[in-house]
């Protein structure tokens, strides 16, 4: 499939055009780079109707045939990594670096996946009376997968490898911003080999009609979505005419500590990486940073270095290591924080504008790598989640304070704690309401790892061995001989 073709929708193993497209933009430049079709509520109820008709013969293919075609198309991800991470960059902003990354991490998901696929095995119980008793694990049934656009890779492997190593037929919608580099990557996976409506794909402009036909169906047995908590929090308002399960990983607001013991300059590189990957805009980036009193000078001038190298620029030049945000309204919002911050006494040490590029081309939304000292607990971006690179730092004097502010969020996504200690870091990390926590790691995300939030920041796990039981029904089985 070409990615100037709009023939986006992946309906019964067939690749279609819309009612209509939808331009796609580069967020660096503005520039339309491709269309994607506009799939619409026939266009989801088709799918529907081909993901059930082909459960049943999925369901039967067995966990080993399906994690061979999980580990074919992880290859078929690695062959073409470097055609993907350039339209990777082009529809989402990053640096190529940053893309390559995430498709060597979503090939390295297919391939847990496809391995975790032959472990969803259940027990036997002694006898009771005349006979066992069994747990079994079987697929959910039909699944919808919504994605967003910040890692648009990453975000849609986790569902498809889990999903479909588990014996589960699976829609995904992805975001609009991001379709291009979903249908490729559905195309890769969907031409290892799948039976037709075991995976597809509807992109579209309108998410709340084609996801609104869908949760209508009571055919539809998951729902994982990854986005904000607004919107996974209407989904789960919308089920309430039938159950069904619904994975969510919605936003975050992670705090970083640094303790007293920490080694200074690596938690300095460590809080830079963690906050300014990908411009900002992870669910698991830094938002609130707590430096301890007695290390406070010399975290902050390090830090300050670092950060003052970041270079903004198109994701696809050389040297480039933050690009833009994805649109105007994520520009306004980590606007509104930084001049909240400041009108309350916050004091921008580094950054704290729009950047203006002598390129004219670059008619996004770039916002200056931005360090706020003086951040205190009255302000926005001490609550909201900002989605930008602006870090606020905090001072705090005992690690009791600490961990009571780190915890005092609605959010439960993330957390990072910078110490050499061991009992310091595992009293942190015992009381810490978070559900990743990275111990002087600013990358703390692992197939090998179960991710996923607390509170506001979602259900379920993505990865690890919990994984896959987000798309495993448990039975219960009584024998008497
Ligand atoms: P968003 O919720 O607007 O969009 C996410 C997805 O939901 C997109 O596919 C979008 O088309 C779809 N969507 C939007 N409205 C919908 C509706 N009414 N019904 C059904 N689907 C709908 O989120 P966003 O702004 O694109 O993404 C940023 C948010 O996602 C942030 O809050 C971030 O923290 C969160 N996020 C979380 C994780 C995680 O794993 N926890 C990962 C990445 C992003």
């Amino acid at each position: 499939m070409s990615v100037n073709s709009a023939a986006t929708l992946l309906i019964n193993g067939k690749w279609q055009e819309g009612n209509g497209n939808f331009d796609v933009l580069d967020p660096a430049t503005l520039d339309v780079i491709g269309q994607a079709a506009d799939g619409d509520r026939d266009d989801a109820a088709a799918a529907l109707d081909a993901a059930c008709a082909a459960f049943d013969g999925w369901r039967s293919a067995g966990a080993e045939r399906r994690g061979d075609l999980l580990r074919q198309a992880a290859a078929g991800i690695r062959a073409r990594a470097e055609s993907l991470a350039s339209l990777l960059t082009s529809e989402n902003g990053k640096p190529l670096a940053e893309s390559r990354g995430e498709l060597l991490g979503s090939a390295r998901m297919l391939e847990w996946s496809a391995e975790q696929g032959r472990r969803a095995d259940g027990r036997v119980t002694p006898a009771s009376g005349s006979g066992p008793g069994l747990v079994l694990k079987s697929p959910v049934g039909p699944a919808l997968a919504i994605t967003p656009w910040n890692f648009p890779a990453s975000m849609l492997i986790r569902k498809v490898g889990l999903a479909l190593a588990a014996g589960v037929p699976l829609i995904v919608k992805p975001a609009e911003q991001t379709p291009l580099i979903a249908a490729e990557l559905i195309g890769i996976v969907n031409d290892a080999g799948l039976p037709p409506g075991v995976l597809q794909c509807v992109t579209t402009s309108r998410p709340a009609e084609v996801a609104g036909a869908l949760l209508a169906d009571e055919r539809l047995r998951k729902v994982s979505f990854t986005g904000s908590t607004e919107v996974g929090l209407g989904l789960v308002r919308g089920t309430e005419n039938h159950l069904r399960r619904i994975s969510l990983e919605l936003g975050g607001h992670s705090p970083a500590i640094v303790f007293p013991d920490a080694d200074v300059p690596a938690a300095a590189a460590g809080v830079a990486a963690a906050k300014f990957f990908n411009a900002g805009q992870s669910c698991i980036a830094i938002n609130r940073l707590y430096v301890h009193r007695e290390v406070r000078d010399e975290f902050l001038e390090l830090l300050e270095r670092k950060v003052a190298a970041l270079r903004l620029g198109h994701g696809s030049a050389s040297g480039t290591t933050t690009g833009p945000l994805i649109d105007r309204a994520g520009l306004a919002k980590v606007e509104r924080h930084v001049e909240d911050a400041v009108s309350r006494g916050a004091t921008v040490m580094l950054g704290g504008r729009r950047w203006e590029p002598a390129d004219p081309a670059l008619a996004g939304a770039f916002y200056e790598p931005t360090i706020l000292t003086g951040a205190d607990d009255g302000m926005r971006i001490t609550h909201e989640e900002t989605f930008g690179p602006v870090l606020p730092v905090y001072s705090f004097d005992t690690d009791e304070e600490a961990i009571a502010r780190a915890n005092r969020t609605d959010y439960g996504l993330a957390a990072y704690v910078f110490s050499g200690g061991l009992a310091r870091t595992w009293n942190a990390v015992e009381r810490l309401n978070f559900g990743v926590i990275g111990v002087n790691e600013p990358g703390p995300v692992r197939p090998e790892l179960p991710f996923g939030g607390m509170k506001n920041s979602g259900q379920e796990r993505e990865g690890g061995a919990e994984g896959i039981e987000a798309y495993l029904e448990t039975k219960a089985v009584s024998i008497r001989f």
